[in-house]
């Protein structure tokens, strides 16, 4: 039994401040506090959290979980490439988007994570989501390659 759900979430009752906190705040947290705060970046840690959330999101299909990776303001994926056992996708508008480039840094693995949790149950565990570029290395955008097997 989980203590919050994520629909628990959803409700929101501020009268003033509203639903949003801006996208510094969520930075921060990734990575002033995750990636840089962490031991190894974060690694294994932004995995369980991930997953965590994702898990919560009880999606029924691969389209909601990519809809709701946009509604959710993480970014707008986009598929590049499809074949049997893996879809290839970027993410335009990633919340990285903007930051400053450190080659050899790829810091959008805990939204890899959510997407993975979110699938997980639906390809009963057999789905494997990897960060493959990420602005912040350098790269023309996010991309993340998810394995079904
Ligand atoms: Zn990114």
């Amino acid at each position: 039994m989980n203590l919050f759900t994520f629909d628990d979430m959803k409700n929101i009752k501020r009268k003033t401040l509203g639903d949003a906190v801006p996208l510094e705040l969520f930075r921060s947290v990734r990575l002033i506090g995750m990636y840089q705060g962490l031991p190894m970046k974060g690694k294994n840690t932004t995995l369980a959290v991930g997953r965590k959330i994702g898990e919560s999101m009880e999606v029924t299909s691969l389209e909601e979980a990519l809809q709701l990776f946009e509604e959710l303001k993480i970014g707008i994926p986009r598929v590049i490439e499809k074949n049997g056992s893996e879809l290839h996708i970027a993410i335009e508008d990633c919340f990285c988007e903007g930051l400053p480039v450190h080659e050899g840094n790829m810091v959008c693995d805990l939204e890899g994570a959510i997407l993975e949790g979110a699938l997980s149950p639906i390809y009963k565990g057999k789905i494997h989501v990897r960060e493959v570029k990420c602005n912040v290395n350098g790269d023309a955008e996010c991309e993340y390659k998810i394995r079904f097997s």
